[in-house]
């Protein structure tokens, strides 16, 4: 401590972050319904759209997709899935990487069902701190996804600068994040039910009252858009135009940046 305020080190909060996803891995989804009343579904659809990530037709190789904080594979099979969809694309490759194992053996179990699971090694899931991605080789992927997880991390620069390594030139980096609301009524509205009604929803549904509250406090923290735009280009991205998009006032935001 210092002056009396508690500082909470490095080990203590990757204890704090692995813990908190370890206990609602379960509950996940139920939790984020509820939190969100139903809205993430919409943000993640938005987000995948607005990526259209797919192999063009005339292109002579897949893309490689890493989505980082994948953890249940929301992401990652709707990214997969649109690329199919839209441009009948069976041949890009999906790499889900989370820190937290339970995470992401969860996702693997999705996996199972899902039509991907066609013995073809397209996708992989990795346990990666995002903050290092070790297992990633330089200039290896087109698509960095990543929803509703850099703000967990211990450093949010040194991931967007492994963002920055693992992608190939031309390739894109795409964050889902929680935001700030622009709107000061809104704000004060969203304020006023993040800090009373959320922590007492955790504790109703998955019975963990202390993990909701550090959900809360970790959005509040998180750097606002025109900074964490600016953290992106620092990683050395080229940001396009206005370089974020709000969604819902800003309770959430997409954040594109391009490696040239
Ligand atoms: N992307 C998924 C989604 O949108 O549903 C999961 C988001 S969940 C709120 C946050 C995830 O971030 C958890 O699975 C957690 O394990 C992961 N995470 C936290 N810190 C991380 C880190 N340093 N590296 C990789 N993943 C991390």
């Amino acid at each position: 401590t210092h002056f009396g305020f508690k500082t909470v080190n490095k080990e203590d909060k990757e204890k704090l972050v692995g813990g908190v996803f370890s206990s609602v891995a379960s509950k996940y989804d139920v939790m984020n319904d509820a939190m969100s009343m139903g809205v993430h579904r919409l943000w993640k659809s938005h987000f995948i759209n607005r990526l259209d990530a797919g192999m063009r037709p005339g292109s002579n190789r897949g893309l490689d997709f890493l989505d980082v904080a994948g953890g249940t594979g929301d992401i990652a099979f709707g990214l997969l899935d649109h690329a199919e969809r839209k441009f009948n694309d069976t041949s890009s490759t999906m790499t889900v990487a989370d820190i937290n194992a339970d995470m992401l053996r969860e996702g693997e179990k999705r996996f199972q069902s899902t039509r991907w699971n066609d013995g073809s090694d397209r996708v992989k899931f990795l346990v990666q701190n995002g903050e290092i991605l070790d297992q990633i080789p330089d200039n290896s992927k087109d698509v960095y996804t990543i929803a509703f997880g850099i703000r967990n991390f211990t450093d949010v620069q040194a991931g967007l600068n492994a963002a920055y390594r693992v992608l190939r030139p031309g390739g894109i980096f795409a964050c889902l994040e929680f935001s700030q609301v622009d709107n000061p009524a809104i704000d004060y509205i969203y304020q006023a039910y993040s800090f009373s009604l959320l922590p007492l929803m955790g504790q109703l549904i998955a019975d963990d009252r202390d993990s909701y509250q550090y959900l809360v406090e970790s959005i509040r923290k998180f750097p606002k858009q025109e900074e964490f735009k600016s953290m992106i280009e620092k990683a050395g991205f080229y940001v396009p135009e206005k370089g974020y998009e709000n969604l819902t006032f800003g309770v959430a935001a997409i954040h594109i940046g391009v490696k040239l």
